[in-house]
């Protein structure tokens, strides 16, 4: 069986033919996904399909990218993610790729906004979707500072990631996950690929990030969780290994990090 540890179900363009979607799950044996949350307005729909679906859990976070977006305080975050079948905090992080004339002086709101979601993941001791893009830098930074005093250390997943093999070193030093998307399977990908083969089995995870992303051969199309296999037929390869050890063991490291279990086929 497979696990999409991210996608965003919530969205229109998914939502509005879910059904669809749950079958096409179905028969590509991907058993769960996690349904993620990109703002405070979205959260009740993201939540929603969380209870309506015993194979979907849910996030609860403001993403990175926008700034003019009601800002979510820890009271908020944390109230959320006791809810049932919320499991995880995110997606947060730092995003520098559309600066748009801003200096990285001026995303200190980005940087207060990622803050605020690693002090409610340590409240609640809940795991991060972190979401990083042309920022690892800071991204580690914020997170090294927060990780101090008492309390659980920041725990979670760098998603969809796309950086150097220095960056998954140090994210797997600090304990973190790291979630491998279609973009490993893009021909331009070359050194993510060599990133793929060096991260221990143990600590990766496969999502697609849909609806965005698809993978070889379905570049360019809506993307579905449908699609997470050819994540990890591509990692199987690069490691020389078989596709059920990667499927196995991806679904393992996603129950073991979100603390829960995929159910059973009906
Ligand atoms: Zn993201
Ligand atoms: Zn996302």
């Amino acid at each position: 069986m497979y696990v999409d540890s991210h996608c965003h179900l919530a969205f229109p363009e998914l939502n509005a033919r879910l059904d669809a979607i749950l079958a096409d799950m179905r028969a590509a044996d991907v058993r769960a996904a996690l349904c993620i949350c990109t703002a405070m307005d979205e959260f009740e729909s993201v939540h929603a399909l969380a209870r309506a679906h015993d194979n979907l859990w849910a996030s609860v976070g403001v993403h990175p990218d926008t700034e003019a977006m009601s800002e979510p305080d820890v009271d908020w975050l944390c109230e959320r993610a006791a809810r049932p079948r919320v499991v995880a905090i995110g997606e947060t992080g730092l995003d520098y790729y559309r600066l748009e004339g801003r200096s990285i002086a001026d995303m200190e709101w980005q940087r207060e906004r990622f803050r605020v979601h690693i002090r409610a993941g340590r409240r609640t001791d809940m795991p991060l979707v972190i979401h990083t893009r042309q920022a690892s830098d800071d991204t580690l930074a914020v997170l090294r500072e927060e990780a101090a005093g008492a309390g659980p250390a920041p725990r979670g997943v760098f998603h969809c990631f796309t950086e150097s093999m220095d960056v998954a070193r140090a994210a797997l030093d600090l304990g973190f996950h790291i979630s491998f998307s279609g973009i490993l399977t893009f021909k331009t990908a070359a050194d993510l690929r060599g990133v793929a083969r060096y991260v221990p089995l143990d600590r990766c995870l496969i999502e697609t990030d849909s609806p965005y992303l698809a993978p070889v051969p379905h570049r360019g199309k809506v993307n579905t969780p449908a699609w997470v296999p050819h994540v990890a037929h591509l990692i199987a390869e690069l490691k020389g290994i078989s596709v059920p050890t990667v499927a196995a063991a991806t679904s393992d490291n996603f129950e073991q990090l979100f603390r829960v279990k995929v159910p059973e086929p009906a």
